[in-house]
């Protein structure tokens, strides 16, 4: 299983491999993303249509219905009341004058007579209720299944006077899409009649009248309420929504769209994997060029300013002089595994550096810094085991620095502190207080001393001693037994703070930067040489 899953993860960390899944990654989450948005976009379009139709409906209805108001009005402005030939001349003057008039009509109960000598049409026929009754007019709306253009249309009355529209008329001056129906919305809203078009189930499915806006949207037809200003009725239109093949029709720019943006995004990849797997190759070749150098940063004792032991620091320095800061490329050696590299070469460089002087001065110390994958391997132990037997120097003179980072599974990282500790090396959590572990926490694992970080130590020139966060935690360690360095220390008044709070060593800029070996021999020893310069002693 183990080795299952190391080979997954190997096959994973191929920059092909990486880029290969994120293109499938996001060709599919943008492919899942573009049927909504097609979705979408089409029903918006629908409804801008639908917005258009419905305006421009309107105001030819408006056209029309004020054309059959004007001589409904006309006509009762007359004063003939009777089916002779100055009313049949009147009506035809009527249907004349106004082009949308089809049919003027003159009926008062017992005579009836229209401009149409033969009396082609009046529809529907006399007597029947009106569908919509207004305070001045009333009107009747005929069937639209009657086959004849003629015969079916609207027909408004008032007073003793009726004038239709054919539906021929209607439909030139309401251009209606295909399929779509104008309906007349009567009842308070219970029944709509088609004016031109197919009848509609009514009420639609979505409710009405419409909660929100003038629009509302069933499974398959989209309903346009024309604003109109009377409460009689409602003018609406009806029309079918677009088919599957419009939403195709958008998810085809989509599709390329959305391929070429997984494509880039597999680009993307591939550049930054290879530009990670070539810098893990430029590690490579630093530690082969000797580009990589340890520097020792001295640890005092506060009371007496006199060296106690060193931090090991690594450097990179390029051909071209120039620096790269472990803060960069360490993550970039944890995650590409080559950290266990360097944390060996600054223990081999530490031993074959400070040897000597390690050996003239048992009570002297190096700390090494440990990172996740050194903790949660036995290696470690062997590679410094065999170096101090080399070197011949005392397991208590080499000291591990670990963060609370570097512990990821806290269960292995006590298993394998607790062998390094039982060989005699000092155990340091580094960057105290950065991390999530309580003091109660620390004390199931083996650890000699706290690093407190230097950002405590900063602060302590803010606050009061008493009150920061670094008193607290020099007491708690101290009531666990356990020693403190204060970190980064820069001024004389962080000294006094921090030996009032009884911590005895401290690190910082204040005493010594990173020195290089041959100085920081030098400061231990006064200037007495314990064996020859050496040639990698990196003046
Ligand atoms: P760290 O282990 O906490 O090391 C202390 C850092 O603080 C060092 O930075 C040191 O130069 C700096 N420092 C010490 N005193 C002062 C001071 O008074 N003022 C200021 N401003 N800085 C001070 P450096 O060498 O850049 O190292 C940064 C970090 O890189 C280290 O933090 C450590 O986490 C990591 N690192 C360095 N060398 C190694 C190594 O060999 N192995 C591993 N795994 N990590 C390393
Ligand atoms: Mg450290
Ligand atoms: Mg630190």
């Amino acid at each position: 299983m183990r080795t299952f899953t190391k080979s997954l993860r190997n096959a994973l960390y191929r920059p092909w491999s990486l880029a290969i899944l994120a293109t499938l990654l996001s060709a599919s989450l943008l492919l899942a993303l573009s049927v909504p948005i097609a979705m979408h976009q089409v029903q918006m379009r629908e409804r801008e249509q639908m917005s258009v139709h419905g305006e421009r409906l309107l105001e030819r209805l408006e056209q029309l219905f004020n054309q059959l108001r004007k001589g409904l009005d006309d006509l009762n402005n007359q004063p003939l009341r009777d089916c002779g030939p100055l009313m049949i001349d009147q009506l035809q003057q009527v249907s004349f004058q106004y082009r949308f008039i089809y049919e003027a009509i003159f009926y008062d109960g017992s005579q009836i007579c229209s401009n149409w000598p033969a009396r082609l049409s009046l529809t529907p026929s006399p007597g029947r209720e009106p569908d919509i009754k207004g305070p001045v007019y009333r009107y009747w709306l005929t069937s639209p299944n009657e086959p004849d253009d003629n015969l079916a249309g609207l027909m408004l009355g008032r007073g003793d006077f009726e004038v239709t529209t054919s539906r021929g008329h209607l439909s030139d001056a309401v251009d209606l899409p295909p399929d779509g129906s104008l309906l007349v919305v009567v009842d308070e809203g219970k029944r709509a009649l088609p004016v031109l078009g197919q009848a509609q189930d009514w009420p639609p499915s979505a409710g009405w009248p419409p909660d929100d806006g003038e629009v509302v949207v069933t499974d398959y037809r989209m309903l346009y309420r024309l604003p109109t200003d009377s409460s009689d009725y409602q003018l609406v239109l009806s029309l079918p929504r677009a088919e599957a093949k419009a939403y195709l029709a958008e998810l085809w720019w989509m599709l390329p769209g959305s391929l070429l943006i997984a494509l880039c995004m597999g680009a993307l990849v591939l550049h930054l994997a290879r530009q990670r797997q070539s810098l893990g190759g430029e590690l490579q070749g630093a530690l082969r060029r000797g580009e990589f150098k340890v520097r020792y940063q001295p640890i005092v004792d506060l009371n007496t300013r006199q060296f106690v032991g060193a931090e090991a620091l690594i450097r990179w320095r390029h051909a071209d002089g120039t620096m790269t800061s472990p803060e960069l490329f360490i993550p970039l050696a944890e995650s590409t595994g080559q950290i266990c590299q360097l944390t060996d070469f600054v223990l081999v460089r530490t031993l074959e550096q400070l040897g000597p002087v390690l050996r003239a001065n048992p009570q002297l110390y190096v700390s090494i810094n440990l990172s996740a994958c050194d903790v949660m391997e036995p290696r470690i132990g062997k590679v410094v085991a065999r170096l101090l037997a080399i070197h011949e120097v005392a397991a208590s003179q080499i000291a591990f620095e670990v963060t609370e980072r570097g512990m990821i599974d806290v269960e292995v990282a006590r298993l394998k502190l607790q062998a390094l500790r039982d060989k005699g090396h000092s155990i340091l959590i580094d960057d105290f207080g950065t991390g999530y572990s309580s003091l109660a926490y620390l004390q199931t694992l083996p650890v000699d001393c706290l690093k407190i970080d230097k950002a405590f130590i900063d602060a302590l020139g803010y606050d009061a001693a008493s009150s920061g966060v670094a008193p607290h935690i020099i007491r708690m360690a101290h009531a666990l037994n356990l020693k403190v360095i204060a970190e980064g220390i820069e001024h004389d008044y962080q000294v006094e703070l921090l030996r009032s709070e009884g911590v005895v060593y401290g690190q910082g800029w204040l005493f010594e930067k990173p020195l290089n070996a041959h100085q920081f021999r030098e400061r231990i020893t006064g200037g007495r040489r314990l064996g020859p310069r050496r040639a990698d002693d990196d003046v």
